[in-house]
C-alpha cells in the first residue's frame, strides 16, 4: 500500500480507544483496480471530494491497493453464533476497517472495504469477494436506504482483474460500505466467551459514546445500553417485514449494536406473502425463514443480554438475570406495535381500533392462500381507497373472501375523518412500487459477470425512487415471470 494526498478526513476511534480488539492489516496487491460504481450523493453526505475518488487513484483505494492518508486499516475480531451454533474466533476474514469520518450531518462513519484480501480471520478462506455478491450488497443496502430501513451503505464498487473460482471463475471484485459502525453482538461475545469482563465493559463504553451519547456515566447504563439495542432491534426487524426483506443470515455477528443492518449475503425480498420463505441455499432447516426473523432476533439479543450480566450487577447474578430478561422481555410487545403500526399504514388505516390487528392478519392469511404478490398487493390496495378495486382483485385466484374483506376494510376506513384520495396517498407513501426483485437483482447481476454494468445502473436508479411510481419503470414492478422458478440464494463469499 502506497500513500497518496489526504482524501479522507480520518479520525479512527476504534483504533485509537480499542487496541486489543483488532489487528493492523494491509489490502492485497491486484493486478487491475477499475472503478464500476461510485455513489456520488452519498459521498458528498460524507463530505468527500468526488472529483478525486472518481479517478484511478480512486480505483486503487477502493480495491485496496493503496492506502488513503490518515487510514489506519484494520481487522476487527468478533466472535458469533452462526445457525445456532457458537464460533469463538471469527472477525474480519476479508474486510479491513480503513478509518472513520465525521459527515456532513456530524455523525461518525466507519468506512470499510469489503473482500480486500486474506487477514488472520480468515479461517482458510481467500479473503476475496467476486462481482455479482459485491453489486448484489450495493444494490440491496441502497434499495435499503431509499426504503427508509436503516442500513450499511454502499460507498463504491470496484474490479480487481484478478480472476476467482466460486461455482466456476468469477471476476474479483471489492465493495466499499460505509456503516455507523461495525460493533456487533458478535464482538462482545467475543470477550466475553474469554472471561475478559473489562474489554467487554472498554467496549460497552465504546459503544455507548458512539450510539448512545446520553447514556454515558448515567447509573445502570449497560443495563440500559441493552434497552437500546432491543428498541432499535425490534424497530429493524419490524421494517424488514413489513416490507417482505428476508435477511437469510441473521448470525450475531450479522446483528448490529447500531440497529443498520448489515451483510447482504444470501438476502432477498419475497414475492408472493409466505412466513416460510427462505432463499438462502445453506438455510436446510429454514431457521432464518421470513416470519421467523422476530423471534431470531430476540434470540441474538439474549445473547448480547448474556454478554452484559458482568456488568449489569457485579455482585448478584442472579439479580443481573432478572434485570436482563425483563429488557429483553419487552421486545415482543416493541416489534408488534411497530409492526402493526406499519401495517396500518400499509392498509391505510388511521388512529388505533380494537380489530385492527384481526383485520390486518386476515389479509395475510388470504394473500398466503392464494400466493398473492406481497407488495403489489399494498400498491393496489391503494386504489381499491379510491373505488377501484379491480387490480388487487385480480391478485386473487378466488376473489371471493377478498370481496368480502373489503366490506369490513372500507368500513374501517370509512370511519376516518379524511378523504379516499389522501387514504390512498398516504398510502403511496409507505407501500413500495419498486423492490429489488429477484428476477431483476439476478439479471442485472448476470450481465455484470460479463462486464456490463448497464443494468445495474437502471437497476439502482428505479430504486432510488421506490414509491414514486413511473410508467417507464413497469417492468420492475412486476412479480417474476412463471417461468423464473423457485428462487435460491447463496452466501456472499
Ligand atoms: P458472513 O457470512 O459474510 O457474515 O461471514 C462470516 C465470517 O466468515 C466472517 O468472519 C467473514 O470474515 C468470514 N468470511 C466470509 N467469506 C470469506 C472469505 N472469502 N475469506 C475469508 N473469510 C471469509
Ligand atoms: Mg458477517
Amino acid at each position: 500500500m502506497g500513500l497518496v494526498s489526504p482524501l479522507f478526513p480520518f479520525d479512527n476511534s476504534y483504533a485509537r480507544e480499542l487496541p486489543g480488539f483488532y489487528v493492523d492489516w494491509e489490502g492485497a496487491r491486484v493486478p487491475e483496480p477499475s472503478l464500476v460504481l461510485f455513489n456520488t450523493s452519498l459521498a458528498q453526505e460524507l463530505g468527500l471530494q468526488t472529483s478525486a475518488l472518481e479517478t484511478p487513484q480512486g480505483a486503487a483505494i477502493f480495491t485496496g491497493m493503496v492506502k488513503p492518508e490518515g487510514s489506519s486499516p484494520l481487522a476487527q475480531v468478533y466472535a458469533g453464533h452462526q445457525f445456532g451454533g457458537f464460533s469463538p474466533q471469527l472477525g474480519d476474514g476479508r474486510a479491513l476497517l480503513l478509518g472513520e469520518i465525521i459527515d456532513t450531518n456530524g455523525r461518525r462513519r466507519d468506512i470499510q472495504l469489503k473482500g480486500s484480501g486474506p487477514t488472520p480471520f480468515s479461517r482458510g478462506g481467500d479473503g476475496k469477494a467476486v462481482i455479482g455478491p459485491v453489486l448484489r450488497e450495493y444494490i440491496i443496502g441502497e434499495a435499503m436506504h431509499a426504503l427508509g430501513i436503516p442500513t450499511t451503505r454502499a460507498l463504491a464498487a470496484a474490479t480487481t482483474g484478478e480472476t476467482i473460482f466460486r461455482e466456476g471463475p468469477k471476476p474479483g471484485a471489492v465493495l466499499t460500505r460505509v456503516a455507523s459502525s461495525h460493533l456487533r453482538v458478535g464482538t462482545f461475545q467475543f470477550f466475553a466467551a474469554r472471561g475478559e469482563t473489562e474489554k467487554v465493559r472498554q467496549l460497552a463504553d465504546y459503544a455507548i459514546a458512539r450510539h448512545d451519547p446520553d447514556l454515558a456515566d448515567t447509573q445502570d447504563r449497560y443495563l440500559k445500553l441493552l434497552g437500546r439495542v432491543i428498541e432499535r432491534q425490534a424497530s429493524l426487524i419490524a421494517k424488514w417485514v413489513l416490507v417482505g426483506f428476508v435477511h437469510g443470515v441473521m448470525n450475531t455477528d450479522n446483528t448490529t449494536i447500531s440497529g443498520e443492518t448489515i451483510d447482504y449475503g444470501p438476502c432477498a425480498f419475497i414475492d408472493a406473502y409466505n412466513p416460510a420463505a427462505v432463499f438462502s441455499s445453506i438455510d436446510h432447516g429454514g431457521r432464518y425463514a421470513f416470519g421467523r426473523q422476530p423471534m431470531i432476533a430476540q434470540w441474538n439479543l439474549a445473547r448480547l443480554a448474556e454478554t452484559l450480566l458482568a456488568l449489569i450487577d457485579p455482585d448478584d447474578l442472579d439479580k443481573a438475570v432478572e434485570r436482563a430478561s425483563s429488557e429483553l422481555g419487552r421486545f415482543p410487545e416493541l416489534y408488534k406495535s411497530a409492526w402493526l403500526d406499519g401495517m396500518r399504514a400499509k392498509t391505510g388505516l388511521q388512529g388505533k381500533e380494537e380489530g385492527d390487528q384481526s383485520l390486518v392478519e386476515a389479509l395475510l392469511t388470504m394473500m398466503q392462500n392464494q400466493n398473492v404478490d406481497y407488495t403489489l398487493l399494498f400498491r393496489h390496495l391503494a386504489h381499491a381507497a379510491n373505488g377501484n378495486a379491480e387490480k388487487a382483485r385480480a391478485l386473487f385466484e378466488a376473489p371471493e373472501a377478498f370481496d368480502a374483506w373489503l366490506i369490513d376494510w372500507r368500513e374501517r376506513v370509512s370511519r376516518q375523518n379524511i378523504d379516499h384520495n389522501a387514504t390512498s396517498t398516504n398510502m403511496n407513501q409507505v407501500n413500495p412500487a419498486y423492490i429489488p426483485r429477484n428476477h431483476k437483482v439476478e439479471e442485472a447481476l448476470q450481465a455484470a459477470e460479463t462486464g456490463d454494468y448497464t443494468l445495474v445502473k437502471q437497476l439502482l436508479e428505479v430504486l432510488r425512487t421506490p414509491y414514486s411510481e413511473n410508467p417507464a419503470h413497469e417492468a420492475y414492478a412486476n412479480p417474476p415471470p412463471g417461468d423464473f422458478g423457485p428462487y435460491r440464494t447463496f452466501c456472499g463469499t
